[in-house]
């Protein structure tokens, strides 16, 4: 169930969809060296992110989660991308993705940050932009821990 997705470029739009339908990397991550759950209680939105963390590289990432398209594919395609690199790389994107939730054209347009590029629109609808970044708050917050 679809709630609210905001009118968002119809392209994008799939893109946003498609990983909401079809999430990437999403369940259970045995043994995990990082486990944040985040609630965005304005939408009702709930993430749970599982990592490892070898030698400071995200070696695997999986979630769990329900809530409204925009949390459920922005931490999709989190996953995704942040799967594999360097915890500091990871915590660069986070940085840039929070730019775009900001109206940061520049960040909207890095290529870096692939699929998560659909979602710059959210940084017009203010109320959604928490959604869009619950999935990044979780991982800043559960690197954080790892020291
Ligand atoms: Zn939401």
């Amino acid at each position: 169930m679809d709630r609210s997705t905001p009118p968002l470029n119809s392209l994008f739009q799939e893109l946003i969809l498609e990983h909401y339908k079809r999430p990437r990397n999403k369940g259970e991550l045995p043994d995990p060296d990082v486990s944040i759950h985040m609630k965005n209680p304005t939408c009702g939105d709930e993430v749970h992110l599982q990592m490892h963390v070898k030698d400071g590289v995200i070696a695997n990432a999986m979630f769990v989660g329900e809530g409204c398209s925009i949390s459920q594919a922005s931490i999709s395609m989190m996953t995704q991308l942040v799967k594999g690199k360097p915890v500091d790389e990871a915590l660069g994107l986070a940085a840039q993705f929070t730019r775009m939730m900001h109206g940061d054209a520049d960040a909207a347009r890095d290529k870096r940050m692939g699929d998560l590029r659909s979602l710059a629109g959210v940084a017009k609808f203010p109320v959604r932009v928490k959604c869009a970044l619950l999935g990044w708050n979780a991982l800043e917050e559960g690197v954080g821990k790892t020291g």
